[in-house]
């Protein structure tokens, strides 16, 4: 019999230095910039990354505030939440000055079946220098 481990607790720093959900560098040099420190993405592909770095850690309250007034939801629940898998960005098109359009796919689970969601997201940049989420045309 192995001699019993003492078991090793997740630190706040560990869960830091894992993988961001978007597939970037280590969390903390990553989206916990602007999930965590307020820091403000400086691209709507930036922002794209964080808001879907939210989606897999349920950051309701960023996913909100990072939503243009006009098309945001009252509340966002993750009841029936999928797994989310990965992110690949195909493309950022920087229309003008306060608007961006980000092509992407993210991989997810939901029912133990593995899907897609192909979406050409649009953005905007509000006179507070901040990207939000607009809306989306799905591909397929
Ligand atoms: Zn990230």
């Amino acid at each position: 019999m192995a001699r019993p481990q003492p078991s090793r607790s997740t630190t706040t720093q560990d869960l830091e230095r894992e993988p961001c959900p978007c597939g970037g560098l280590a969390f903390d040099d990553c989206c916990a910039r602007y999930l965590m420190r307020g820091d403000i993405p400086p691209t709507a592909e930036a922002l794209m990354r964080s808001r879907y770095t939210a989606f897999v850690r349920h950051d309701a309250p960023y996913l909100l505030d990072t939503w243009a007034v006009r098309t945001r939801p009252a509340t966002l629940d993750f009841d029936d939440a999928p797994q989310w898998l990965g992110l690949q960005i195909k493309a950022h098109l920087q229309r003008d000055d306060h608007h961006a359009e980000v092509e992407f796919v993210a991989r997810y689970k939901i029912g133990g079946r593995a899907h897609r969601l192909h979406e050409r997201s649009r953005f905007e940049r509000t006179d507070d220098g901040r990207w939000r989420y607009i809306d989306g045309d799905l591909f397929d």
